[in-house]
């Protein structure tokens, strides 16, 4: 059989997800082929150790051009500036041309730091790995203050069956606020200081049910991090936060997650809703041009945008891929979950697993410093073994161990 040629954009989570399930279940029937802007993909979820613990850069950047030749890939280091769907060709910056049995777009989404009004001269940010470093500097140099920390409100197009959240993930607004006030308490200026959270939505973590908010309510309140809840951001002034309510929160030092935009390749390829994010169905099937799938943040379904959800979701389009060129075998189902650990600075840490959202009943955290090994442990797995996750043995010790504490 000859050989179909499946091009990946993205080599973050959901990109190298993909790849990994392809290159591991079949090799025999597909080229793999992958682009990414960057010389590296970046483990988001560490980048809060970077910017509060100075973890260095390189532990958390995996190099994207070794692995995938080393795993029989071509890599190119090259931004997709268009793709024409309907003859299957893709278009790079510098003019350069490919073609395309089957594309998986993983292109994560933009961070629009723009859209926040004097983010640019007072803001703080984690989402990548110039923000973080920034952050980490002004945190040497932070004798305390008032903090104000947040996420920006995101708006989404209408697509009936995608719950839309204010806010795409709130997870690293809670790691920030916990990881900031532990290191403040080590420098010894957490008296000096006052920490402010806002929410866009009616609750802080909209996206778990009541037992993980039962659960995290004390943990947060015990800090003395107070929080606000339906509060989009405005503006950003040197000493101060302003709302689209008119309220305003006194700040020396603003931490925020920007509202988040599809990627301009998507908008200009005409492949994505108003937004920019692209629509699929249950298989990560784009709903018009059946040889384009999309997973991760930039996927229209995927919401919060987590890289948990990306993982899961590569690994169902690489069989959807698998069993049209095939022919047979089966489509993984796609049943999302939103598993985050948040670490809380020193041994402490707190892991989420919920189903709420989708109509499940699982809805539990662990806190504590088992958590923080988790997340130590799962983090460290990924960077060193260039993107993957952990192997089934231990990811099934991991479910069957989370099963005892939904008792
Ligand atoms: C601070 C922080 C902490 C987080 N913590 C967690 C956590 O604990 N758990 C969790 O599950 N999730 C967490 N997330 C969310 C997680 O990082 C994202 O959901 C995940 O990275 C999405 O993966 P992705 O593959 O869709 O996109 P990305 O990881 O953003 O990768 C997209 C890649 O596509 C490339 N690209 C974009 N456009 C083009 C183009 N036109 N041409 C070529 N290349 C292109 C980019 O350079 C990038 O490398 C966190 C996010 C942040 C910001």
């Amino acid at each position: 059989m000859e050989k179909k040629k499946v091009f990946i954009i993205g080599g973050g989570f959901g990109g190298l997800s993909t790849f990994y399930s392809l290159r591991k279940n079949g090799s025999e029937i597909v080229d793999l082929a992958l682009a990414d802007s960057r010389e590296t993909s970046l483990e988001k979820p560490s980048l809060p150790e970077v910017a509060f613990i100075g973890k260095p850069l390189n532990k958390v950047q995996i190099p994207l051009k070794s692995i995938i030749e080393r795993n029989g890939g071509k890599y190119l280091n090259s931004e997709v500036k268009i793709v024409d769907p309907k003859s299957s060709e893709i278009e790079f910056l510098d003019g350069t041309k490919m073609t395309y049995d089957y594309l998986v777009i993983a292109t994560g989404t933009v961070k629009d730091y723009e859209a926040m009004e004097g983010f640019n001269d007072y803001g703080y940010s984690v989402c990548d790995d110039v923000h973080a470093s920034k952050l980490y500097d002004r945190m040497v140099k932070f004798e305390g203050g008032k903090i104000v920390i947040g996420a920006a409100r995101t708006e989404w197009a209408d697509h009936p069956d995608v719950k839309k959240l204010s806010a795409p993930c709130e997870g690293p607004v809670g790691e920030i606020m916990f990881m900031l006030d532990y290191a403040l308490r080590q420098k010894a200026v957490r008296s000096k200081s006052t920490i402010n959270v806002f929410s866009p939505g009616k609750i802080f973590f909209e996206d778990v049910g009541p037992k993980v908010h039962k659960s995290l309510e004390p943990v947060i309140k015990a800090q003395g991090i107070n929080v606000s809840t339906s509060k989009s951001i405005k503006k950003i002034e040197k000493d101060h936060v302003e709302f689209e309510d008119g309220s305003s929160l006194e700040s020396d030092f603003t931490i925020v997650i920007p509202p988040y935009a599809g990627t301009p390749f998507v908008k200009n390829s005409r492949i994505g809703d108003e937004k920019g994010f692209v629509m699929t169905d249950s298989q990560m099937r784009h709903t018009e041009y059946k040889n384009i799938f999309a997973v991760g943040d930039i996927n229209a379904v995927t919401m919060p945008k987590l890289g948990h959800i990306a993982v899961i979701q590569g690994q169902v389009a690489s069989s959807a891929i698998l069993k049209d060129i095939k022919g047979d075998g089966e489509v993984l189902p796609f049943k999302p979950e939103i598993f985050c650990i948040m670490n809380r600075g020193g041994i402490d840490a707190t892991m989420i697993l919920s189903d709420y959202i989708y109509g499940g009943k699982t809805d539990i955290t662990l806190n504590g410093p088992i958590a923080h090994m988790m997340k130590w442990g799962f983090d460290d797995f990924y960077f060193y073994t260039k993107g993957h996750m952990p192997p089934e043995l231990m990811q099934n010790g991991l479910k069957k161990f989370l099963e005892t504490l939904k008792k």
